[in-house]
């Protein structure tokens, strides 16, 4: 894309925030691959160094060593470690404080979004958030940091302090369900939508990607801000092909006028 056509672009995109009126953000790794995150299915992505099997939920619940593994892999913050929110995360922030945001459902596990400003209640995350660890017996949540001075301490699978139960890192592993209330809401603020904003996500992990597709069907307009293709890129009003940062910068730079 030319200059003067990502000019334009980001000048309609501005437009579109400006005079909408329930607009969300849908976000995927793309935006935190420049806050240092690596993403999972692109070059360098943690799938050429880790094995996806070695995820699932079966797994962790049915040998010691695969909990051991998984929780090693938290451990090493390899996911989320001292990450922080970037220029793209910070500008979504910003539209929540001049008003205009209705919320962020994300694929991200990583809490930039709220470490940026968004609140909790305007974020769904629909894998879960690495900074917390959950019991599968009694659903007790803890924050990570307490779970990782036991890690660091030599225990290898942490239990639940509460009923000695499974911990789990809580988010969502391949092969589990997502989070209902937080699908069934996402699922709501989609339709609800009059613009869409898909920002850094590939859009072919599902249920996740059901959400611009609803937008759409609802009649919102869609707009995709991503390196590389989607298979929702023909639908979009606006399509951007550029890092989300600068992109982001750009987009609330001018809407703030
Ligand atoms: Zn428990």
């Amino acid at each position: 894309m030319d200059n003067e056509n990502l000019e334009t672009n980001i000048g309609k995109i501005a437009g579109l925030i400006a005079s909408s009126r329930r607009l969300v953000f849908f976000t995927g790794a793309g935006i935190s691959t420049e806050s240092g995150i690596p993403d999972f299915r692109g070059p360098g992505g943690l799938w050429t160094r880790l094995d996806p099997d070695d995820f699932t939920i079966d797994k962790f619940l049915g040998s010691k060593e695969s909990r051991r593994k998984q929780w090693h892999f938290v451990q090493e913050g390899l996911m989320t470690g001292r990450a922080l929110p970037n220029a793209a995360h910070i500008a979504i922030a910003e539209l929540h404080r001049m008003g205009r945001l209705d919320c962020v459902i994300t694929q991200n596990v990583d809490d930039l979004h709220q470490k940026a400003g968004v609140p909790e209640d305007k974020v769904f995350e629909l894998h879960g958030n690495m900074k917390r660890a959950v019991c599968l017996d009694c659903r007790s949540r803890y924050p990570f940091e307490e779970i990782k001075v036991r890690l660091d301490a030599g225990e290898d699978i942490p239990a639940c302090p509460n009923c000695g139960g499974t911990l789990k890192p809580d988010v969502v592993m391949f092969g589990e369900q997502l989070p209902y209330k937080v699908l069934e809401e996402a699922d709501r603020r989609s339709r609800a939508a009059d613009v869409f904003i898909v920002v850094g996500s590939t859009l072919v992990v599902y249920p996740a990607a059901y959400m611009p597709q609803y937008a759409v069907e609802s009649g919102a307009r869609l707009v995709i801000i991503n390196l590389g293709d989607t298979p929702m890129d023909r639908e979009a009003s606006v399509l951007i092909s550029a890092r989300a940062g600068e992109t982001m910068t750009a987009i609330v730079k001018r809407v703030r006028g």
